[in-house]
């Protein structure tokens, strides 16, 4: 699942999990795993993530879901939130406590145990607070499938559209106190379709990746015509003092468990496989800021896709989305800008534009 998550299309699904990922779930403790989501969010630049430590160890033992669709998921925009100077020291040191008592093993009670696990859902109240839990949710998503992955691509997207309409969001706000926590639960209930797709799914084109493309949604709120019930988890009685609900113990709902034995199996082979980033890409060619390559380009007239010469196709990944593999087969038209032929240029740029008409 992990795997198929990790993808960055339809057409290629890594052989293998991200390193930052692997470091996280090869971690000897789950107290040592978080302390390495926290490194690893401060060398992204977030020293000011505050997580539960239910998320790292259902992370660690391989759940991103639960069962029920009625309450936010583990890995989910809900997770995160800003953390109050206070919580960020307690969020630092926690992991060397927490390591204390693993290491010398047997203290925890079971009731500690399903402590650990339990989860909080941050609600957002303020257009602030909305936006930051989407770029820590997006660096999680980093971290666990990588910066290419469609999740991280569509979630990329979906900030850029949101600033884009910040105007708008803070007057539907005014009609709707909810509005923020109606719209991550949407996002975060088209993640968790997407995820089971990705789970169920024994082929990679088999997931919908439209399932994530989040245009429909922001349109939604553009036109006015956004509406969302928020299941009982969210049900708050005076907003300040239930911002935070808590959901049900994660050890109620375990259903992937055992994931990370047959993840750690798929590993090896494929290492010969890089990654190569176009330094001089065609300003014509490459996607727009509110674009996905996995949404609006990647399954869209693969038959039409122009010729390069007579061995390879112009490689539409490494010009729109200025990154591509060394085991491409077209990498023959891995070239930079200035060494593109004039024809393939004007095949190509017919091409994007065929794909953007939407037919
Ligand atoms: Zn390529």
């Amino acid at each position: 699942m992990l795997l198929f998550a990790s993808a960055m299309d339809n057409e290629t699904v890594p052989t293998d999990l991200t390193d930052s990922c692997k470091r996280v779930i090869n971690s000897k403790t789950v107290a040592l795993a978080k302390q390495e989501i926290n490194l690893q969010f401060k060398s992204r630049g977030l020293n000011m993530v505050s997580f539960p430590t239910g998320y790292t160890s259902n992370m660690y033992n391989g759940i991103l879901l639960w069962s029920s669709m009625d309450t936010p998921s583990n890995h989910s925009p809900f997770t995160f939130r800003e953390a109050e100077p206070i919580r960020m020291e307690e969020q630092m040191n926690r992991h060397l406590t927490l390591q204390l008592i693993l290491t010398q093993g047997k203290g925890m009670t079971v009731d500690e145990i399903k402590a650990a696990n339990k989860q909080e859902v941050h609600a957002p109240m303020t257009f602030t607070d909305m936006t930051m839990q989407l770029q820590m949710f997006t660096i999680a998503n980093d971290i666990f499938l990588g910066e290419i992955s469609v999740g991280s691509q569509c979630l990329r997207s979906l900030q850029t559209m949101i600033d884009r309409n910040r105007s708008i969001f803070w007057a539907r706000e005014i009609l709707d106190k909810q509005l923020y926590s109606k719209f991550l639960f949407a996002i975060d209930s088209r993640f968790q379709i997407w995820f089971k797709q990705c789970r169920n799914a024994r082929n990679c084109n088999k997931v919908d990746n439209n399932t994530i493309n989040f245009t429909p949604v922001v349109s939604q709120v553009l036109y006015g015509s956004f509406h969302y019930n928020l299941p009982p988890t969210f049900q708050m009685k005076d907003p300040a003092v239930a911002a935070t609900a808590t959901t049900k113990s994660a050890s109620d709902k375990k259903e992937n468990n055992g994931n990370k034995d047959s993840q750690q199996k798929k590993k090896k082979k494929g290492e010969d496989r890089a990654m190569v980033k176009n330094e001089a890409p065609h300003p014509e060619l490459y996607m727009l800021s509110t674009e996905t390559w996995a949404i609006n380009f990647a399954s869209k007239h693969v038959d039409k896709r122009p010729k390069w010469n007579e061995t390879c196709h112009c490689c539409p990944r490494w010009f729109l989305k200025k990154y591509c593999f060394s085991d491409c087969k077209n990498k023959n038209s891995h070239v930079k800008a200035n060494d593109i032929p004039m024809e393939n240029l004007t095949n190509m740029k017919a091409w994007i534009k065929l794909c953007r008409s939407g037919n």
